[in-house]
């Protein structure tokens, strides 16, 4: 058998047809197809977990012993596989030390730069680390940022010390702390605090080390220690934290708390050594400080023998970034503060920097929060790691990520079971000649929306500066779709997020972040469809309405409810197997037991939402499953849980609870992530429809089919970061095809030649 190619044979894994399909290897392969045709099964649920799988069998018979069992792909054959990596936009973490400098290394190598070549030297690399003892900052520990008490919360200066001027109940009048201060002799009780000397101030928050005298509660005089205000908060509820103090005092003691820029290192997180080691006048924390397209001109300028060749090897990194459309963050940016499509982008520049041949590289939807400038330049990292020697498989819409393809495999025709079937596969050359729903909408070159809705009136943002804002003033017009478009980083939602929705409170936002819920909670659950359907199950069996719950009594003891077990392993991703006891279904037998329409709840559960509707006419559910639809989700199965839903699933099912509303506001950030071509069509529709209703909506978007079909188009930039921040463009989707010196302009003039 040829090893070129990754051999797939009788694959039926979900929807999939008994399909037989050659990948081939160390090529750039782009999954395309509707949403729900399979793409997710073959890539993800049939390459990958055979991958982790055959991985898991090397272990030794100690681990796998201690390793769930992991359930084979179902398919006749899977072979010729690597190992796969799976690249994708789950969130890198929130930890506060974990920055974009530390994820892709960067740092450590600022780090070697600053050992061997700044002034004074702090001393080997560690010293310049602030997750490292030898380099951190001893007060903030590293992490730039204090919990300090804060003195306008807990003083009421218009008081005085008898009159209650401490607002901390547990140092309030009458108790030993209060004690301290009014009885000491050392201030006037009753003089207001904001007639007190500066040093009477000090005094008060920061006296220590001396003794005073006090009254014990039989009358008798001794003396105590004196502990200021501030020192004695500070000992007692930040150093010693608040974990284990009851829920009101947490409570009280919190409301006196503020986080704060460390003062000693200023934010830097390095100790003082580190902080006084210089490159031409900047320390490695102004480097981390910096936009990376800046401090790549500054590294750049360095060329000396000795810190050229550890600079080339930041640059080289840092270049990566650019390349990629990150340019604008920071070293020292959280990274529990860049988006999902930032964050994988991060994720692509990691791996570029190992020397590993031979994997497969999985993508998912790598184009999200990109603009088309600069899907062109991911492109070439993705070649870079397939001229590695890697296989790089992507699951994309994006026309522009389709263009880069070396073979496309195209899924379809529809969705669910409607798909599952190959209808194309081979170069983009020939897909564009192919007569498949994604083939003729890449051929499609329809114009802008000459017949704009005229704006009802209009929301302004006067004068925005927060992140990198120019001072801009914006007019956002009502009764209209308006799009926000822009390079990534150029401040759109900085724009929208920060500055217009704070202003009208009463916007409806509907974004991509996390549905809070447990692994129980499913489209059934989340729409409150579930709890119809448990009466319907009840009135026809005459059981308890809790015992078709998988919240509740008719939970599976065994996984309680989950209908998988998920273990978590140290040193890999953790991993789900279905749960034996109840096969997946989530419900004890007794639940099983009965039916309604020929069905169990567990049958109900599985049925799509398009399905359900056949089943369930009946009004509060039809109507609920209706606006799936309406938003392009009845692909999903009514009990999936909602953990499984793309960030774009997850804002279209969001939206799908707040339909059918007038005068109202609506928000979105990149709606059609995750939507192909002819998905992306229906939810213009809704957008429309939403309008027409009465509404004004705002999107954040970069596909061009939307911006095209807008009544109003605010084009941010010109770049990201400090290169950005202004307006370049507002007007129709029409005027914006004459616009100048955007490159939101370009690009849908060069869409549409
Ligand atoms: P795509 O990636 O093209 O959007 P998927 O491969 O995710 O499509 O889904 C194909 C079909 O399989 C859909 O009908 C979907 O509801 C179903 N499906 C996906 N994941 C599962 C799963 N874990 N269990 C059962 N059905 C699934
Ligand atoms: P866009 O939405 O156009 O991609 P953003 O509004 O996210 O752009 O970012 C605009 C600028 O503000 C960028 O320079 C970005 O790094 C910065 N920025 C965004 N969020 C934060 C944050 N939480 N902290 C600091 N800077 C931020
Ligand atoms: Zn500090
Ligand atoms: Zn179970």
């Amino acid at each position: 058998m040829r090893r070129d190619h990754i051999v797939i044979e009788g694959a039926r894994q979900n929807n999939l047809k008994n399909i037989t399909l050659r990948i081939p290897k160390e090529r750039i392969v782009v999954f395309t197809g509707v949403s729900g045709s399979g793409k997710s099964s073959v890539v993800f649920d049939t390459v990958a977990a055979e991958s982790r799988r055959q991985l898991g069998e090397m272990f030794s018979w100690f681990v796998r012993n201690r390793m769930p069992r992991q359930e084979r792909p179902d398919a006749d054959v899977i072979a010729n596989l690597a190992p796969a990596v799976v690249v994708d936009q789950r969130p890198l973490g929130a930890n506060s030390r974990s920055t974009v400098g530390t994820v892709t290394d960067i740092n450590a190598v600022l780090r070697v730069l600053f050992s061997r070549y700044a002034h004074p030297s702090a001393g080997e690399a560690a010293a310049y680390s602030f997750n490292d003892p030898d380099g951190m900052c001893p007060e903030c520990d590293g992490l730039g940022r204090v919990a300090r008490m804060d003195v306008g919360k807990m003083l009421d200066t218009s008081k005085s010390l008898n009159d209650g001027a401490i607002r901390f109940a547990p140092f309030g009048v009458g108790t030993f702390p209060w004690q301290l201060y009014a009885e000491s002799g050392l201030f006037d009780p009753d003089k207001p605090l904001r007639e007190f000397t500066p040093e009477e101030m000090d005094l008060l928050l920061h006296g220590k080390g001396f003794r005073v005298p006090r009254r014990n509660r039989t009358g008798e005089m001794g003396h105590n220690a004196y502990e200021g205000i501030a020192e004695r908060f500070h000992r007692l509820y930040v150093e010693r934290g608040l974990d284990t103090l009851p829920d009101r005092q947490r409570r009280e003691a919190l409301a006196m708390i503020i986080d704060a820029v460390c003062p000693a290192c200023r934010g830097d997180r390095l100790n003082a050594a580190a902080r006084a080691a210089k490159i031409d006048g900047l320390g490695i924390a102004d480097y981390c400080r910096m936009e990376i397209s800046e401090l790549i001109t500054v590294l750049d300028g360095v060329d000396d023998p000795v810190g050229a060749p550890v600079a080339q090897a930041a640059l080289t990194r840092l270049r990566r970034l650019e390349a990629v459309g990150l340019g604008h963050l920071s070293l020292d940016r959280p990274t529990a503060t860049v988006s999902g499509g930032e964050g994988q982008r991060l994720k692509v520049v990691r791996h570029l920097g190992s020397s590993l041949t031979g994997l497969t590289y999985i993508f998912d939807e790598p184009s999200v929060g990109m603009h088309p400038g600069d899907v062109a330049r991911l492109g070439e990292l993705l070649a870079e790691l397939r001229d590695r020697g890697n296989t790089v498989l992507v699951v994309d819409h994006d026309p522009d990520v389709i263009a880069i393809a070396d073979h496309v495999i195209d899924m379809g025709p529809g969705a669910g079971a409607r798909g599952g079937r190959v209808v194309f596969q081979g170069p983009v050359a020939a897909l564009r000649r192919a007569d498949t729903l994604t083939a003729r909408h890449l051929r499609r070159r329809t114009p802008p929306k000459r017949d704009v809705r005229r704006p009802a009136g209009r929301l302004t943002v006067a004068d925005a500066r927060t992140h990198n804002l120019d001072g801009i003033t914006v007019d956002f017009p009502t009764g209209v779709l308006t799009v926000v478009t822009g390079v990534a980083g150029s401040g759109k939602s900085t724009l929208v997020n920060h500055e217009l929705v704070p202003r009208h409170p009463e916007a409806i936002v509907v974004d991509q972040s996390p549905i809070a819920a447990s692994r129980r909670a499913c489209p059934a659950t989340y729409l409150g469809v579930m709890d119809h359907l448990r009466r319907l199950f009840a009135k026809a069996s005459g059981a308890d309405p809790g015992l078709f719950s998988h919240n509740a009594a008719g939970a599976c003891p065994a996984c309680d409810g989950n209908g998988v077990i998920v273990t978590d392993l140290a040193f890999m991703d953790p991993v789900t197997t279905t749960c034996r006891a109840c096969g997946g279904s989530r419900y004890r037998p007794e639940a099983l037991a009965h039916t309604l329409r020929g069905l169990t709840i567990a049958d109900v559960l599985a049925l799509t939402a398009r399905q359900a509707l056949d089943v369930f006419p009946e009004r509060p559910v039809a109507a609920r499953l209706r606006a799936l639809s309406d938003v392009g989700l009845d692909y999903l199965r009514l009990g999936q849980p909602l953990t499984t839903l793309s960030g774009g699933e997850r804002q279209r099912l969001k939206l799908a609870t707040r339909l059918h509303r007038t005068g109202a506001l609506y928000v979105l950030d990149e709606p059609t992530a995750g939507l192909h071509m002819a998905d992306v069509d229906g939810l213009i529709a809704l957008l429309d429809r939403l309008v027409d209703a009465g509404n004004t909506v705002i999107v954040i978007e970069h596909s061009l089919q939307v911006i095209k079909n807008a009544d109003w188009v605010i084009d941010l930039g010109p770049g990201g970061g400090k290169h950005g921040g202004r307006v370049v463009f507002t007007g129709t989707p029409a005027d914006l095809l004459t616009a100048t010196g955007s490159i939101t302009a370009e690009h849908l003039r060069r869409h549409l030649r």
